[in-house]
């Protein structure tokens, strides 16, 4: 079957499964292997359940009518995806960078759904998987879809935007994120890169922020580009107003107050406020959108539980987002300040010595309690309290958990951090 006829059976299918709990009916389903798992064991299941169509590679589960064989499965769903994407007359806006794409992926979708049927990347679906099945779910009257594309490693980027082929694109920022795969710091920003290198040589638009000089210096000679700043006057201007504890920021008069945390959040609201001004969506409109997006799966929570009030940030943490969550934490108004901070991951060869570098970080900002948990912060030379398993922790907090504090909780996913909601 050629990707022509497969495209025509999936659009009568309306939709992809890759997973046998998630059928819907009629739907095509893609029998993926990994690294536990044979799809195409489950390719049955999916007809029973009422799939149209299982995509197999492996014969013997091709069964006639019911199965569709192919030589890879995974390929041939990226090559569907991006055979849809072309068939599409949507046009495509893809975000990467080190930390804040999914955020800022919401804010952006808030505020182009005033006025756009959009799609976006449902939570953090990403990947060499997740990409194509968002580019799958690109429907006829979709006018905007807004991509996350992640990656850990270099020429991930490339790949994903071989598939996607955006119109637009933006970088969040280069932070020290997976600094495993991608080598070092110079090797992340390379690896970023490559959506400009994919919006340079097909002559599409770069949204950038202007005050970020990697991305100024990477984007100096690039054409078509839109920049916000708080300093160049030739560049579409957004003031911060700070963040107390949520950011606030006025663009072109208006004034918006967000409902997010953290300084870090400033360039998220940003752009999401730049593109929609691109796409001709008035600033009241922007606004009230912005305003409404409150974050969701950990990400800079506000919860109050036992007189306390507690930033909950535990849905990941590298080096970069821990540091700026610190002092972002250090400079907020209250008293009593607590902080959780857990190991962060997949930092290869520097792990120890950017795990020194926020402990000493931790312990030179004078807050009132810092518990440091997780095997690399409990090998930092520290004075602060360390606790090597979330267990030691727990046990130690027994009839000692903050009341009345102000709390920060940040860690990588691996910890689980919100784990210590249960313990204060
Ligand atoms: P992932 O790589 O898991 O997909 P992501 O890039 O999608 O992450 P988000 O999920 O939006 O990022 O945010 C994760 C955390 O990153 C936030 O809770 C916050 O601590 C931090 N963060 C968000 N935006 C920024 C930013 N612009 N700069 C630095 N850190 C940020
Ligand atoms: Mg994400």
């Amino acid at each position: 079957m050629t990707i022509h006829e497969l495209h025509k059976v999936f659009l009568e299918s309306h939709s992809v499964s890759t997973d046998t709990r998630n059928i819907t009916a009629n739907c095509l389903f893609f029998a993926l292997r990994g690294d536990n798992f044979n799809g195409n064991e489950y390719a049955k299941e999916a007809i029973k359940k009422g799939a149209r169509y299982a995509v197999v590679d492996d014969p013997t589960y091709h069964s006639d009518g019911e199965t569709i064989l192919v030589t890879d499965t995974l390929k041939t769903l990226q090559e569907l995806a991006n055979f849809h994407r072309k068939y599409s007359s949507a046009k495509v806006i893809a975000l990467t960078g080190s930390n804040g794409k999914t955020t800022t992926k919401e804010l952006i979708n808030a505020v182009l759904s005033v006025k756009y049927k959009t799609v976006a990347t449902k939570g953090n679906l990403n990947n060499h998987i997740g990409v194509p099945l968002t580019l799958l779910n690109i429907k006829p009257d979709t006018q905007l879809a807004i991509l996350e594309m992640g990656a850990n490693h270099k020429l991930e980027i490339k790949f994903l935007c071989s598939l996607v082929e955006p119109d637009f694109g933006y970088i969040t920022n280069f932070g020290k994120a997976h600094i495993e795969g991608f080598g070092s710091e110079e090797g992340v920003i390379t690896g970023k890169s490559e959506l400009y290198q994919f919006l340079l040589s097909n002559h599409k638009t770069v949204f950038f922020n202007g005050d970020d000089p990697i991305q100024r210096e990477k984007l100096k000679d690039y054409p078509n580009k839109l920049g916000y700043s708080q300093d160049d006057p030739n560049l579409f201007k957004i003031k911060s107003l700070g963040a107390h504890p949520f950011v606030a920021l006025e663009s072109h008069g208006i004034k918006i107050q967000s409902s997010l945390i953290g300084n870090y959040n400033f360039t998220n609201c940003c752009v999401a406020i730049l593109i929609g001004d691109y796409f001709k969506i008035p600033m009241v409109d922007i606004k009230i959108a912005v305003e409404r997006y409150q974050p969701k799966n950990n990400r800079s929570q506000i919860i109050h539980k036992n007189d306390n009030q507690i930033i909950l940030d535990a849905y990941n943490a590298n080096p970069t987002s821990m540091k700026a969550a610190l002092e972002n934490f250090a400079a907020m108004e209250g008293e009593n300040k607590t902080i959780f901070i857990g190991d962060m991951f997949e930092l290869g060869d520097t792990a120890a010595k950017e795990h020194q570098y926020i402990a000493d970080l931790a312990a030179a900002s004078k807050f009132d309690t810092v518990y440091l948990i997780g095997e690399n912060f409990f090998n930092t030379q520290s004075p602060l309290l360390k606790f090597k398993t979330f267990g030691d922790l727990s046990k130690h907090l027994k009839n000692r958990a903050p009341k009345g504090s102000n709390v920060l909780i940040k860690g990588s996913r691996g910890m689980a951090l919100e784990r210590i909601l249960d313990l204060i």
